[in-house]
């Protein structure tokens, strides 16, 4: 992929996934299978997530170390990234310049950490402030995880990133939005403004409807760390040029919603209640809540830097339905995508790029339907809420039939966001 031009390059990014090494993910979550999924997406460059467990650490050494920081394999681009849960259960981002940067890290929360080997995404008992001041320590770059989430991310237990970061906020460089908001919810809020937005899969599984799912675009000189670390920080030209996600209403926390039964509420009945559903559930306060209540705009206010934001659905879901699967995990399903991607280099060619005559060629026409009515943003969406993927429905359909993006998985990916 990677498209120079100009003496920059065009380089998709997906910053966030995490390892067979974490909690509740896909034992096929290794280094090899990611490289060799991502290009199939469209993807240049992922964040290797988990990369202070020994474990996942031996498999990317195991790569080529192309550049400080920077590993390759089957020509997929690797940084080493980590998520860490801190107080509160506070979910935060972390990108390493180098590998004695990331040990020297390890080194200082040791002491601080209970799960360092067990778990690729550890817990630590420091504020963000202290995390964010260790990160600095070692040059590397430090945000909120999917910001809004209800669960383990900063805007759930805190009002601001001054709340959450203190004397360390002008340190934090980016802010995750997660798969539940978009750059127009989260530039409702003025303290965003100076960060760059990032858009990432935070996948447990290498599956197409997962890797990938969100992912950025950037104008950089090299797929390599000290360029990626200038692209967010917005130096020497280097820049974000788009955001790509689910449409936010895909997300698992959408709306407020009962996390037991799903049934959904507008804030005004949720508060009514108590949070308390009727089903005796707990009611979780959704992202497009809580982000209009902490609001400093009704509309949001870009900054001049703030690329466009594009909203992705997964192909394999597009053809789920096209084709009238009930999940995107069967053969049939398999079967349409991979002649896709075969035939364009990649799943973002397709949705995105290629002609419609030259796609109506490959594939069967309820399948060219189905992708024509998504880029004439014609696919009908049912939210999401309380734990529970958002539905799609292609325009034309008689009869509903949703389409599940997998088990209903709350208690066991509580974080696959
Ligand atoms: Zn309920
Ligand atoms: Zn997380």
């Amino acid at each position: 992929m990677l498209r120079g031009f100009k003496g920059t390059m065009i380089v998709n990014a997906d910053l966030h996934i995490h390892s067979r090494f974490s909690g509740a993910t896909s034992n096929k979550m290794d280094i090899e299978t990611i490289s060799l999924e991502a290009p199939r997406k469209g993807i240049d460059l992922v964040g290797t997530g988990d990369c202070l467990h020994s474990g996942w650490m031996k498999e990317i050494r195991q790569c080529e170390e192309i550049d400080e920081g920077t590993f390759e394999l089957n020509g997929t681009r690797f940084i080493l990234s980590v998520e860490v849960e801190a107080v509160k259960r506070v979910h935060h981002l972390l990108y390493f310049p180098g590998l004695s940067a990331a040990v020297d890290f390890k080194e200082q929360i040791k002491s601080h950490s209970r799960n360092l080997e067990t778990d690729g995404r550890p817990n630590v008992d420091l504020t963000g402030e202290e995390l964010a001041q260790l990160a600095k320590d070692v040059d590397a770059l430090i945000g909120p995880a999917h910001a809004f989430t209800p669960w383990t991310a900063m805007y759930a237990y805190y009002d601001s990133l001054r709340d959450c970061y203190g004397d360390m906020t002008d340190y934090v460089s980016f802010v995750e939005l997660g798969l539940s908001a978009d750059s127009y919810f989260a530039d409702k809020i003025k303290e965003l403004h100076r960060l760059t937005f990032l858009t990432n899969s935070d996948c447990h599984s290498a599956h197409p409807v997962r890797l990938g799912r969100e992912f950025n675009r950037f104008e950089m000189k090299d797929a390599v760390f000290s360029e990626l670390k200038k692209t967010i920080l917005r130096q020497d030209g280097n820049k974000a040029v788009l955001n790509v996600g689910l449409p936010p209403q895909e997300g698992k926390y959408h709306e407020s919603a009962c996390i037991k039964c799903f049934t959904h509420y507008d804030l005004e009945e949720a508060k009514r209640r108590r949070w308390k559903c009727s089903c005796g559930g707990r009611i979780k306060k959704g992202v497009k809540d809580r982000i209009n209540e902490m609001a400093d705009f009704t509309e949001p206010q870009h900054p001049s830097y703030r690329p466009d934001y594009v909203h992705l659905i997964p192909m394999a879901e597009i053809i789920t339905k096209a084709v009238g699967q009930r999940n995107p995990f069967t053969q049939t399903v398999t079967k349409r995508f991979d002649e896709l991607v075969s035939a364009f280099g990649s799943e973002i060619n397709v949705m995105l790029e290629a002609d419609i005559a030259e796609i109506a060629k490959i594939t069967a026409p309820a399948i060219t339907e189905a992708i024509q009515a998504f880029r004439d943003k014609k696919v009908i969406i049912f939210p999401g809420g309380g734990g529970e993927y958002g539905k799609i429905e292609l325009p034309s359909d008689e009869k509903i039939i949703t389409v599940s993006m997998g088990p209903s998985d709350t208690q066991t990916c509580l974080s696959d966001y």
